[in-house]
């Protein structure tokens, strides 16, 4: 078994996912990634080996099923023979308002968002703790505590997230776990792209920082909460947003 440690992130194709994967790769993590094309996670896997030269295991996994996202856990810890970090990021939208919003339209987001997390984090649990210690990150969002008109599947979704991660970091702080969740603010990815001209520049404008967030900001602080200087947080939401909710 080698020394090198392993992180697992979910939906890591592009977006927050992506850059998280690629800056614990530089931290020298090898890395499992998933996303729902295999061509496209193959791309990000080959990008992320170039810039870092560490070992990327690429799969095309759905993580709202149960089967294949725990398949995924065990198969990463097969391969590289340890999982030490696992950031649990994969997310949707499918926004409407309350009275239009379709079953379907609230199934999605809360097993693609919130049961998907579930399960990933239990089947992490056995050789998180055969190994003593592990890091659990979930990415929520900042509508966790604001809400959002139109967002109500999301919003739970997220505010489900928080609520489990306090409870699992609880449980499982004894056996030198740690599980900690990055409520990110409005950050420029695929998920906000189509915010229009006039809707980026008012979201802006309610920024203290003047800005919307880029994913580096977010991967930051999830290398962070990885890393030996975290070990003493548990059971925290680390709120990265410019200011837009304080
Ligand atoms: P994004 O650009 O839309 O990327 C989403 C990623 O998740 C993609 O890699 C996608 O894979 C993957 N994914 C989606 N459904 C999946 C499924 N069923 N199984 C496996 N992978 C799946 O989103 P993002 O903005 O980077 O968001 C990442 C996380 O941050 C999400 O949890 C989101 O809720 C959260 N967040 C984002 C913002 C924001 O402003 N962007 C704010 C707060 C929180 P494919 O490429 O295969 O579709």
């Amino acid at each position: 078994m080698s020394d090198v440690k392993t992180a697992l992130v979910t939906g890591a194709s592009r977006g927050i996912g992506f850059v998280v994967a690629s800056k614990l790769a530089e931290a020298g993590y090898n890395l499992a990634i998933c996303g729902t094309r295999q061509e496209t996670i193959d791309q990000a896997a080959e990008k992320i080996l170039e810039a870092s030269g560490m070992e990327v295991l690429a799969c095309a996994v759905d993580v709202s099923d149960r089967d294949q996202v725990q398949r995924f856990v065990k198969e990463t810890v097969k391969h590289f023979g340890s999982l030490d970090v696992l950031v649990n990021n994969a997310g949707i939208t499918r926004d409407n308002i309350s009275m239009r919003m379709k079953p379907e339209e609230w199934d999605a987001v809360i097993n693609t968002n919130l049961t998907s997390v579930f399960n990933a984090m239990q089947a992490a649990l056995r050789p998180m703790m055969k190994a003593r210690g592990g890091r659990i990150i979930n990415i929520s969002s900042v509508v966790a505590g604001m809400g959002n008109p139109g967002q109500l599947n999301y919003c739970a979704s997220k505010g489900g997230v928080e609520a489990m991660t306090r409870s699992l970091a609880r449980e499982i702080g004894s056996r030198n776990i740690t599980v900690n969740a990055v409520a990110p603010g409005f950050i420029e990815t695929d998920m906000t792209a189509d915010l229009g001209e006039d809707a980026h520049a008012q979201l802006t404008s309610q920024v203290p920082l003047g800005r919307l967030g880029q994913p580096e900001d977010i991967a930051a602080a999830v290398c962070f909460l990885s890393g030996d200087s975290a070990a003493y947080i548990t059971g925290q939401v680390l709120h990265v947003n410019g200011g837009i909710y304080m």
